[in-house]
């Protein structure tokens, strides 16, 4: 018994040896025919056979046996390490001198980096492709076609699972995603959907809650990172504010309330009505007081004495206070990295102080000439994490609701993403 099955073996060795050989190299991709032709067993099973006169088990056989033919080299690039101290066991030289001048404008071989995985695939000892991951995103595939190499660059496959991740905060929202396990990636991800709402250093108490619907990237049953939020519920003092993301018609991801209404709020286009701009911003302009050029990070809007300031979007007051340059000055910090600074003012309005909440549109004081200045104007600037940007250029406008047509899709997602964070909710009660 044992005897024959060793024959049947050998026989079928030299047969898969033939087989193998009649079937076109590009075919023959290492491990990846195996893995094709074993998964599509019970296909073929039940289907027209496309072998006649051959059982199933006649064809498996062979190609399980041809299978130590087949090798995988895979590994993480060490330091040191480079595209052709990985390859020059596989090819010459020269080969690899010319893959690297034909990948040059896919992915130049030499931001091959320490740490990344890497795949080498040979077929009887002969090299049929290589797999860089470049990062979380793409991979590169040098694959060998009958004589010459193709290279490309393709997009890492995941697969994504949708989890509800609850947290409950005690002291920060970043120690409340740590204590649930999750990736640092995830606090910001969850800060910047109601970034225009919540100042989630400030506004934060302990008893504040958020539950969210979180698409999670996997490779191999090993985490690999946060595709899209697709709904969060946040809990803060305790209103409970909604977030669901929608992709309009154009394939634009945005978040917006239960309603459709968008999360994105503007700036106010101004923050004084103004007779015209004085001095536009700029890196370099002539200084007319101190008779030098200096750049103007700002726009200056000329208006009559005591016009009316703004605040071109909520925030707070983070400094007020007289300088001699810049005069009577308020800062305000927003949403999404944002400050805005206003110069000059010849007067605060009233109970202007540092930490108080400011509403867009609210008057936080008037027109002045304070400071180094020749006429009644307001001097507007705007900075983006810490860097001056041009408010004109920077400025987000507000995003517009879920339009009418897609508002019926809408409602049908959100209803859903509510139901699986709620149900998620009762299972989290239900077990102690
Ligand atoms: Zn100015």
């Amino acid at each position: 018994m044992k005897a024959s099955g060793i024959l049947k073996i050998a026989r079928s060795w030299q047969y898969a040896k033939g087989w193998l050989k009649s079937i076109p190299k590009k075919i023959i991709f290492g491990s990846t025919l195996l893995f094709v032709l074993v998964s599509a067993v019970p296909v073929v099973d039940t289907g027209p056979f496309p072998f006649p006169g051959k059982a199933v088990s006649d064809l498996i056989l062979p190609v399980l046996m041809a299978s130590p033919q087949t090798k995988t080299i895979s590994g993480k690039v060490k330091s040191g390490e480079t595209a052709s101290s990985l390859l020059r066991d596989y090819m010459p030289l020269q080969v690899i001198y010319d893959i690297d001048r034909q990948a040059k404008e896919v992915f130049p071989l030499t931001r091959i980096r320490k740490g990344q995985p890497y795949k080498i695939s040979l077929l009887e000892d002969s090299f049929v492709a290589f797999e860089y991951e470049i990062d979380n995103n793409d991979r590169l595939l040098i694959q060998k076609d009958t004589d010459s190499f193709a290279v490309t660059k393709l997009p890492i496959e995941y697969q994504i699972r949708q989890e509800v991740v609850s947290v409950d905060i005690q002291s920060s929202l970043a120690e409340a995603v740590k204590r649930a396990k999750e990736q640092a990636d995830l606090t910001w991800m969850l800060a910047d959907i109601f970034a225009w709402d919540i100042d989630f250093i400030r506004d934060i108490r302990p008893g504040d809650t958020f539950k969210a619907l979180v698409e999670k990237k996997y490779r191999d049953g090993r985490f690999c990172g946060y595709a899209d939020i697709r709904a969060a519920f946040f809990t803060n003092q305790g209103t409970t504010y909604q977030a669901f993301l929608h992709e309009d018609a154009r394939g634009r991801k945005a978040y917006y309330d239960e309603k459709g209404h968008s999360l994105e709020k503007a700036f106010l286009k101004a923050p004084v009505n103004y007779s015209r701009i004085s001095s536009a911003f700029s890196n370099r302009r002539f200084h007319p007081i101190l008779k030098k050029y200096r750049s103007h990070p700002g726009i200056d809007y000329a208006a009559p004495r005591n016009t009316p300031i703004k605040a071109v979007a909520d925030g707070v007051i983070s400094s007020i206070y007289y300088s001699k340059t810049t005069g009577r000055q308020i800062t305000l910090r927003h949403f999404s990295g944002y400050e805005t600074a206003y110069f000059h003012m010849n007067k605060y309005a009233k109970g202007m102080k540092k930490g108080r909440q400011v509403t867009q549109g609210d008057v936080i004081g008037y027109v002045g000439k304070t400071g180094l200045a020749t006429g009644y104007h307001l001097c507007f600037r705007m900075r983006k994490n810490g860097r001056p940007v041009n408010p004109l250029d920077q400025a987000p406008s507000a995003g517009k609701p879920v339009a009418q047509a897609e508002m019926d899709h809408f409602t049908f997602l959100a209803g859903k993403y509510t139901e699986m964070i709620q149900a998620h909710q009762k299972l989290a009660r239900s077990t102690p």
